[in-house]
């Protein structure tokens, strides 16, 4: 199972990703939760990383693949698939994640896009009080401005590939976690 979440942040990625990891027994791959340990570690380069996670900017392109590539190579050699959650972000980034997959001979079967209004996400970012210190208003603002500038217009590119999955995330997490299953369960099948 080779699935990628496209969705802004608050829509519930981090909750269904961990769920499609554990039905189909594939890592879950959060590149948000990868740079906050890295970030946690005090590496060198978890310290070029915080500025740009704690402005809700986007991690540079070449820092994010630097992180990303072996754990994905890995993960489809070793676990027979993943969960993408956070990346890719960026075209660039989508096309070097197509680049991986050719080398490695795996592409995505499904892309996730989960929807929900910004005023919706922006309530559930406010209410989830995990402590994340980019949740502030200000900067979850930026980040869904982020999202819509750089993220959104992946779904175009993946849309042309005939993989995308559009699913309503405003609604509960066992509702939409359905919904993903019932999709996904298919493919699973084969
Ligand atoms: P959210 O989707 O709620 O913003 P994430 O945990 O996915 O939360 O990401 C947190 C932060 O990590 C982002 O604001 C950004 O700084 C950085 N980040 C995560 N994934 C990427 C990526 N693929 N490219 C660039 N930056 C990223």
């Amino acid at each position: 199972m080779r699935v990628v979440m496209l969705a802004p942040p608050g829509a519930g990625k981090g909750t269904q990703g961990e769920r499609i990891a554990s039905r189909y027994g594939v890592p879950h791959i959060a590149s948000g939760d990868i740079f906050r340990q890295e970030v946690a570690s005090g590496s060198p380069l978890g310290n070029r990383l915080r500025d740009y996670l704690e402005a809700g900017d986007l991690v540079p392109d070449e820092l994010v693949l630097q992180l990303m590539t072996e754990r994905i190579i890995a993960a489809a050699r070793d676990d027979g698939g993943y969960v993408l959650d956070g990346f890719p972000r960026t075209l660039p980034q989508a096309e070097a994640a197509a680049e991986i997959a050719r080398q490695a001979g795996v592409s995505a079967q499904a892309v996730l896009y989960l929807e929900a209004s910004d005023e919706v996400l922006m309530q559930r970012i406010s209410g989830r009080g995990q402590g994340r210190a980019d949740d502030s208003e200000q900067v979850a603002r930026h980040r869904l401005e982020v999202y819509h500038k750089n993220t959104q217009p992946l779904i175009d590119y993946f849309t042309g590939r005939g993989i995308v999955v559009r699913i309503d995330a405003a609604r509960t997490i066992d509702e939409v976690s359905q919904e993903i299953f019932s999709v996904l369960d298919p493919i699973n099948k084969g």
